[in-house]
């Protein structure tokens, strides 16, 4: 959206309340809220269907019975009458009628001509009925069903059980004595439907009191169910923010005591970073000033003489030429520190022979040795060649054997061995040297550590060199040991991968 477009304060309120129903609806409270709702109204929404429409069938099947039991009395009644040949008994009527009218129906006899003798609805008495129904219970099948007006009819066979039947063959129907008549009754519903109404209306008012109470108490527990989580926003916010310095300590859940530990570990994590990050800015500020200082020093002690000699001129300026040699070492050393330090993405790996490249770093290192009458020598005691990186390498080991060569004694000796096995290769720089004492051991490969300040004057140095070669040897995968005895001499035990490890 353009910059500059004017938003009428109306809409920008209508685009953040739909950014709340959005967030709300995004929300774990609201998916809590259906999950507690589903579970409260389903299953009652299904038990109480299910309760109403068997209410039903119940009513409208025993309601069935009951006319059935009701016809089939007055069906030997019609035979002890001789109802079906003459249909002209009061009693008879009567109670045909207060059969059909107690259950709000139509009773039609039906004699064995399919001829209607006798409707409670004086309608169609005379005519012929002949319908499926009344045929198959001719047959001798009682009959019943519901139409899809919402009636029920039933025809009811009338038979002489005196007589006996003539070839009593059992044919799965009730053909013992002829079918004399039928009873063919339709009766409505309305009254069971009634009863269905009236109990639906009573179920839905417990509805709505139910939902309203099962409502409440899922809004209420999406509530009480998220607080933890919203907790642990909030003293989260409470810590991004600068506010707390506190760790986070939500034990309410599981998860919520998990994620507090693991955010407590990364602040722990970022706060040593942050520390380290610190002393490093301090430490190389420190660093270099120190040549700088030094230079300064000189050039003010050489402008405050008013006519001081050529040779105290070019004394001073070989001191601050070494200065700046110095100031350029560490400025080379802390753009290696850098480069290593990068992701093993930067890493250029391929098969380097070994034996060739300490072989090269130690023809390097020969003259400043023999300035010493060091002796050196590459004890190898196979080819080996692994995938690494030959520059970072290079440089690692570089460091290795010039400490080695640095912090010796005049006439003391610089051995360097190769060995591998079939997973990696290790490389040992011994020296005859001073050695390491051993409360400084732990701190060698941190970046600017130097063992005994004193002796840094003497020996030149930046405190780089092994923080360099670790990081090198750390970005391969491989391990870095030291071991040391003061006054006698110091091992650097490199092993690394054969296979560049990803
Ligand atoms: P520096 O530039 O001072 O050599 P390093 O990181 O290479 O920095 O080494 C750190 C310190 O470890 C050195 O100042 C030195 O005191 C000690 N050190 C390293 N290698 C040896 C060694 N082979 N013998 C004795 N001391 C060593």
């Amino acid at each position: 959206m353009n910059r500059n477009t004017f938003i009428p304060s109306g809409e920008l309120g209508t685009i953040s309340r739909h950014r709340i129903v959005f967030t709300y609806l995004k929300s774990l409270k609201f998916r809590i809220l259906l999950v507690l709702l589903a579970a409260g109204w389903i299953p009652m929404a299904l038990m109480a269907a299910s309760l109403l429409s068997s209410y039903h069938s119940r009513a409208v099947s025993s309601r069935t019975t009951e006319v059935q039991n009701q016809c089939r009395i007055l069906a030997n009644q019609f035979i002890n009458y001789h109802y079906l040949d003459n249909a002209s008994s009061e009693l008879i009527d009567g109670e045909l009628a207060q059969l059909a009218g107690m259950y709000d129906g139509r009773i039609i006899v039906v004699d064995q001509n399919f001829r209607a003798i006798k409707d409670t609805y004086d309608l169609i008495e005379g005519r012929y009925v002949v319908s499926e129904e009344v045929i198959r219970c001719f047959q001798g099948e009682t009959t019943n069903q519901t139409t899809a007006e919402g009636f029920i009819e039933i025809t009811v066979p009338v038979k002489n059980n005196d007589t006996t039947a003539a070839d009593g063959e059992s044919t799965g129907k009730d053909n013992s004595s002829p079918v004399l008549g039928v009873l063919l009754v339709s009766m409505s519903t309305d009254s069971i439907k009634v009863n269905v109404e009236a109990l639906t209306g009573n179920a839905a008012v417990f509805f709505l009191v139910y939902g309203i109470l099962v409502t409440a108490l899922a809004i209420l527990f999406s509530h009480l169910l998220v607080r933890p989580v919203d907790r642990v926003r909030s003293e989260l916010h409470e810590i991004s923010s600068g506010h707390s310095a506190d760790d986070l300590a939500v034990k309410a859940y599981t998860e919520t005591e998990q994620i507090s530990e693991e955010f407590n570990k990364i602040v722990t994590q970022m706060r040593v970073l942050d520390e380290s990050r610190q002393e490093f800015v301090s430490n190389v500020s420190h660093e270099l000033k120190t040549p700088l200082t030094s230079m300064k020093v000189l050039a003010d002690s050489l402008l405050m003489q008013e006519e001081a000699p050529v040779e105290l001129y070019k004394e001073f300026m070989g001191d601050i030429a070494e200065e700046i040699e110095r100031e350029n070492k560490i400025i080379t050393d802390l753009l290696s520190l850098v480069k290593m330090d990068k992701k093993a993405a930067s890493l250029n790996i391929e098969p380097v022979d070994i034996n060739d490249l300490l072989e090269l770093i130690l023809k390097r290192l020969r003259p400043i040795a023999s300035k010493k009458n060091i002796e050196m020598v590459l004890e190898s005691f196979r080819p080996v060649t692994a995938e690494v990186d030959e520059g970072r390498l290079t440089l690692a080991f570089t460091n290795l054997v010039e400490n080695a060569i640095k912090y010796n004694k005049e006439n003391g000796w610089v051995h360097v061995s190769l060995d591998a096995d079939h997973k990696f290769f290790y490389v040992k720089v011994m020296d005859s040297g001073m050695g390491i004492p051993e409360e400084s051991l732990d701190y060698i490969f941190e970046r600017f550590y130097r063992v005994d300040k004193s002796h840094s004057n003497e020996i030149d140095g930046t405190g780089l060199g092994l923080a360099i070669a670790k990081s090198a040897v750390l970005v391969h995968k491989g391990a870095i040991k030291v071991s040391s005895q003061l006054g006698e001499g110091t091992t650097f035990s490199v092993r690394i991968p054969l296979n560049y490890i990803a």
